[in-house]
């Protein structure tokens, strides 16, 4: 891979970061691969296609990387109410907390908010015919599900994630 551009990084960071760079890791190192940047501390996760497929599961690689669905109903995390944090399964990066869960009654696991905003991206899907929100995890880009207007007050926000793409990690909130 070609080394990525200092400016092109910074431009990256900030816009990761709402702005507020700046940290000073040794950048020369991490990004002789052209490969990371920082999402909320941690370093950002880029891999080709064929890097994800040969790493994840089928099922996975399909809804993360290619925008898939699983089933509704089917996912391990529809039903479960456990204490902890769900985080991205591609990379770690914390995503939802058990507190934000609630029944959606769709048959996909739903929150109201993420742990913190930076770590989702959102980006508008036109593909089968409706307009939605995309979401996608910030740090390794991974494809998590979508977002709607329907959730609980006051946001009204609901978070609809695949189950394959988040693990829990049992704890506190
Ligand atoms: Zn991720």
């Amino acid at each position: 891979m070609e080394q990525a551009e200092p400016h092109v990084i910074r431009e990256d960071i900030e816009r990761w970061c709402g702005g507020n760079l700046i940290r000073e890791p040794p950048f020369n190192q991490e990004f002789e691969g052209g490969d990371e940047s920082q999402v909320q501390g941690s370093a950002r996760v880029k891999k080709s296609e064929s890097e994800w497929q040969n790493i994840l599961p089928q099922d996975l690689f399909h809804v993360a990387r290619e925008g898939g669905t699983e089933e509704p109903w089917t996912g391990c995390y529809v039903h479960c109410h456990e204490n902890g944090r769900y985080h991205c399964v591609c990379c770690g990066a914390d995503l939802f907390s058990s507190g934000e869960k609630f029944d959606s009654g769709t048959g996909w696991p739903s929150f109201s908010a993420p742990v913190v905003e930076e770590n989702i991206t959102t980006r508008p899907d036109t593909s089968q015919g409706a307009i939605r929100t995309e979401l996608r995890c910030a740090r390794c880009d991974a494809h998590l599900g979508h977002l709607f207007l329907d959730g609980p007050p006051p946001g009204r926000l609901r978070y609809c994630i695949n189950s394959v793409c988040i693990t829990l990690v049992p704890g506190s909130r």
